[in-house]
């Protein structure tokens, strides 16, 4: 029987096991075909992860050097480009899509020797909040079958939450990452935007698109990000600087930090009566365990969510204007059609609700008259929030706020109120505004039985600090709510 705990863990176990690779693959595939109703994954590579999987084990066993992620097996969303397998990015419109060149965060963990199960279910073109924007059907959250388990990356979310891979990839422009992993309770990391490449990632809104990791530990996610992030002459706005080792983020011994919290947020009326508690109440105490713990001020809070659909919605319909059934994708058979009628055809087909609602709302704010109004008005606002969020990096080391107003909705439960939806947003969509990296870490359950934590920052490209900080936070606030661990 095999059991998963750490990648650490894992590759001991594969010191003493010559064909645990193997193993761990055919665990990984009967798991997945025993939660079939999840629906978390679009495709599974049956055979070929299996025949990787007795590659690296005869390669471990023939003593050649090994891959830091060697034979960890992890799924990836169907949204990052894999050479020679399908793409779907949960839309129709790219139907019969097979890419024809990899991701960089693939080919580099692949070097690393990972094995790649499988294509996760997502929310279409990544717009969405709960994965029922999907045209390839919802996902189930593992934990309760009558929530979702967040978006956009809610497969990636479940394949990891519910034990059908070790780590997966996800994409986060708004929260996609750090949501899903905190509606179904496992680590979800957002690095800093320009930490890894965007080469192959289907985009939605470039300049806040980041590829993350969903994984049981942070420092599994910290392996991950390791292997993949990085410069890329291919993605020409990765950051020219090579990352740290971050495995000294988990040998440290305790550091008092300054930590700052939006009191606005903490205090906001959307927020659970009982996530609110709970996190006052972990304020209280991370302050009593030494630490320097600030509230702030932070006026800008409800302006966070409208500056972020209006740049993104406006950099998604200039994006998906490539998708028009031309080259690739879904295509009317009518021949008698003008050029114009073809395209609109072919788009009206191809793309689900929610992605057309977004490019028409895209279009509106940067058509001429309203561009100003709109579009230069947000980008006025995200530039503010960047100038704000540097000043307040000067005196604090991590910023904490809370991943989501609440715990995972029920099906069904927002889909007919988008605005409550985007609005739901509220604490994710800050990072990516500002380009810095966050991490949802799982601390508590909610009296409804679901998972919800907190969601720690630190300024840009500070991702050792943000695993240090986050490790410490785990340790100590677990120890706080449970004394015996
Ligand atoms: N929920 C957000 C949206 O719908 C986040 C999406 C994302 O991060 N890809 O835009």
């Amino acid at each position: 029987m095999f059991s998963f705990t750490t990648i650490k863990d894992y590759h001991q176990f594969l010191a003493d096991t010559p064909a645990g690779c193997s193993l761990a693959v055919r665990h990984y595939l009967a798991e997945i075909s025993r939660h079939k109703d999840l629906n978390a994954f679009l495709e599974v590579f049956e055979d070929e992860s299996l025949a990787r999987a007795k590659t690296l084990d005869e390669k471990r066993q023939a003593g050649k050097p090994l891959g830091s992620l060697h034979g960890v097996v992890v799924a990836i969303k169907d949204i990052i480009a894999y050479k020679g397998h399908r793409m779907t990015a949960a839309s129709r419109i790219l139907e019969g899509y097979t890419s024809i060149f990899s991701a960089t965060a693939i080919d580099r963990l692949l070097a690393e020797d990972a094995i790649i199960i499988g294509r996760n279910n997502c929310d279409e073109f990544a717009m969405g909040s709960t994965n029922e924007n999907s045209a390839f059907g919802k996902v189930l959250n593992p934990i309760d079958k009558e929530r979702v388990p967040g978006g956009s990356s809610g497969g990636s979310a479940v394949a990891v939450a519910a034990g059908l891979c070790m780590v997966s990839l996800g994409s986060d422009t708004g929260g996609s990452v750090r949501q899903p992993a905190d509606f179904c309770g496992v680590v979800g990391l957002k690095p800093t935007y320009g930490r890894v490449s965007r080469y192959g990632l289907i985009a939605y809104g470039s300049s806040f698109d980041q590829i993350g990791v969903f994984a049981h530990s942070l420092a599994d996610a910290s392996l991950i990000l390791q292997a993949i992030g990085g410069p890329d002459p291919l993605d020409g706005t990765t950051a020219r600087a090579a990352q740290p080792d971050y495995r000294q983020a988990f040998t440290r011994q305790f550091q008092k930090l300054r930590i700052g919290y939006f009191k606005d947020a903490f205090e906001h009326p959307s927020l659970d009566r009982e996530i609110k508690s709970r996190l006052n109440n972990m304020v209280t105490s991370l302050s009593e365990s030494g630490h320097e713990v600030k509230p702030i001020d932070f006026e800008y809070i409800d302006y966070i969510v409208p500056a972020y659909y209006i740049l993104t919605t406006a950099e998604a319909s200039s994006n998906l204007s490539r998708y028009d059934g031309t080259r690739y994708g879904i295509r009317v058979q009518d021949r008698d059609l003008g050029l114009r009628d073809f395209y609109k055809k072919n788009r009206s087909m191809g793309f689900g609700k929610e992605v057309k609602r977004r490019i028409l709302l895209g279009t509106f704010v940067l058509s001429a008259g309203y561009y100003d109004a709109y579009f230069t008005k947000a980008q006025q606002v995200r530039k503010l929030l960047i100038e704000r969020t540097d000043l307040m990096f000067k005196q604090l080391d991590l910023i904490i706020l809370p991943v989501s107003p609440s715990t995972a909705f029920r099906i069904g439960e927002k889909t007919e109120d988008p605005i409550s939806m985007y609005l739901a947003d509220i604490y994710t969509v800050y990072a990516n505004l500002t380009g810095i990296p966050a991490v949802s870490l799982p601390l508590f359950s909610h009296s409804n039985g679901m998972p919800f934590g907190i969601q720690a920052m630190t300024s840009r490209f500070k991702e050792l600090p943000l695993f240090q900080f986050s490790h410490q936070l785990m340790q100590q606030y677990k120890s706080y709510e449970n004394p015996t661990l």
